[in-house]
């Protein structure tokens, strides 16, 4: 029986895993893994980090992964801890992101299991990490990189090829066809869908609009994070500055939770560019990640995916490395020089959902003094961090402690990556047919929900919500 199944990113954003299952007479089964994402938010999914798959990791032939998201990637260490080692697909860019992503990641593991084992707050005896920063690093040495539209073919069943979704840089959706059954068919799975259309309500978008059109399959594995949402129309850098300035204006700081890689450059060439054009003042922007270098090098080795708005910054600009007031802080020891200052400024620092990593020192730091602005820039998932202090909660905990918020929350919904329900069903509208089927996975029951009905209502196609462990015939 060959068949597909759902063990991750089924009524949540985060833990993407897709098994592709394809027997053949009288041989092994092909067990092809797309995507390898790490659970992220509430404990109850925390958890399921921690559970086996239900089947061997070794028994596993390869993952393809669409993108370096660690809700995507983030679990590729532990399938290796496991027993996995096979090759693992990804475009060039993924596979650059993944070497500084993924070491992190293991990096955060640890520091989780040390914080426990101090505070005695975990109920294993010692607590242990997910994986480790050495373990993260040992798995780099699978990665294949492919090309955007190269084919390739792994068994006689089965073949794939990248293709744009315009979401992240070195995105990509996988187009997979097998021979299952004794029928052949195209599997689609979208990973994350990028912004359809590029506007003055995206500005400093670095990967240009427009995933893959004209796209055909009978199997189509969604995503549906913004499945019952449509982002703001209207150019958020005036709200951008003037959130800014009057933070710095009145003694405070500003503290935005980003990811490392792109949305945080993302975010300096705008603050370079509002402070080039007089609309912000000229404070110290610290971008503190211990891969922060790293990150503006991966940017800017990859800009052939980049908007022209993007290329045109970055040739006026340069690399945000030779800025005068850009700091980029790699070491700890740099990170706690940052809240031994009073002076305003802006710190850049992740992780973005405020689920680990410094920003939480810089927000336990400031989130009690209501001089200062949290500054929301992403998306931020049920039971995160991030989710709370931006829903207007009134404390939050962070190592072990109640911290007060008493700063000023706000967020900016256009930096979204993310395709809204609008720009899904137009993205949608390009296909050549119907699916036969398609399956909603990576959004939040209600967005899921959503989106199916308005699929179904706007397409008239046969649109599910995927279940976690449903498995779907193939063939
Ligand atoms: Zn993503």
């Amino acid at each position: 029986m060959s068949y597909l199944q759902f063990l991750g990113a089924a009524g949540v954003v985060t833990g993407s895993k897709h098994m592709v299952h394809l027997d053949s007479d009288g041989t092994r089964p092909l067990q092809v893994l797309v995507d390898c994402g790490l659970f992220q938010g509430q404990k109850e999914w925390r958890e399921r980090n921690w559970q086996d798959l239900p089947l061997p990791a070794k028994t596993i032939d390869a993952v393809i992964l669409t993108h370096a998201h660690i809700d995507h990637s983030g679990w590729i260490p532990r399938l290796v801890k496991e027993g996995f080692h096979g090759p693992i697909f990804a475009t060039p860019a993924t596979v650059d992101l993944c070497s500084i992503l993924l070491p992190d990641s293991g990096h955060l593991q640890e520091e989780d299991a040390e914080f426990y084992n101090k505070t005695r707050s975990s109920k294993h005896h010692p607590a242990l990490p997910l994986y480790t920063m050495e373990e993260a690093q040992q798995c780099l040495t699978l990665f294949r990189p492919v090309n955007i539209g190269e084919p390739h073919q792994l068994s006689n069943a089965f073949s794939f090829r990248l293709v744009r979704a315009a979401h992240i840089l070195g995105s990509s959706m996988a187009e997979v066809t097998v021979r299952a059954n004794g029928r052949g068919q195209k599997l689609l799975f979208t990973g994350d869908i990028g912004r359809v259309r590029c506007g003055e309500d995206v500005p400093g978008k670095i990967v240009d609009c427009g995933p893959t059109q004209g796209e055909e399959c009978d199997l189509l594995v969604m995503e549906s994070t913004y499945g019952n949402r449509e982002h703001p129309h209207d150019d958020p850098r005036p709200e951008l500055a003037t959130l800014i300035r009057t933070t710095l204006q009145r003694g405070g700081s500003v503290v935005v939770p980003a990811f490392a890689v792109e949305r945080t450059q993302k975010l300096l060439f705008l603050l370079k560019e509002l402070m080039e054009t007089r609309q912000i003042p000229r404070v110290p922007v610290h971008a503190d990640s211990p891969m922060a270098i790293k990150a503006v090098q991966i940017f800017l080795k990859h800009t052939e995916e980049f908007t022209a708005d993007t290329k045109a910054l970055v040739a006026k600009y340069g690399s945000p490395l030779d800025w005068s007031n850009f700091y980029f802080d790699s070491t700890q020891s740099d990170s706690k020089k940052i809240n031994e200052s009073q002076y305003p400024m802006i710190i850049v620092s992740s992780s973005g959902m405020v689920t680990g990593g410094r920003v939480l020192h810089h927000l336990a730091q400031r989130l009690p003094d209501p001089k200062n602005l949290a500054l929301f820039i992403g998306f931020q998932a049920p039971g995160t961090r991030g989710f709370s202090i931006k829903n207007g909660a009134d404390s939050i905990k962070i190592f072990g402690q109640q911290v007060p918020i008493r700063a000023q929350v706000a967020s900016l919904e256009q930096f979204s990556d993310h395709a809204d329900t609008p720009e899904l069903l137009q993205w949608l509208h390009t296909f050549h047919r119907a699916p036969r089927q398609t399956f909603l996975v990576h959004g939040e029951p209600a967005a899921a929900s959503q989106l199916r009905d308005a699929m179904t209502e706007a397409l008239g196609w046969n649109v599910q919500v995927a279940a976690y462990k449903q498995k779907v015939l193939l063939g």
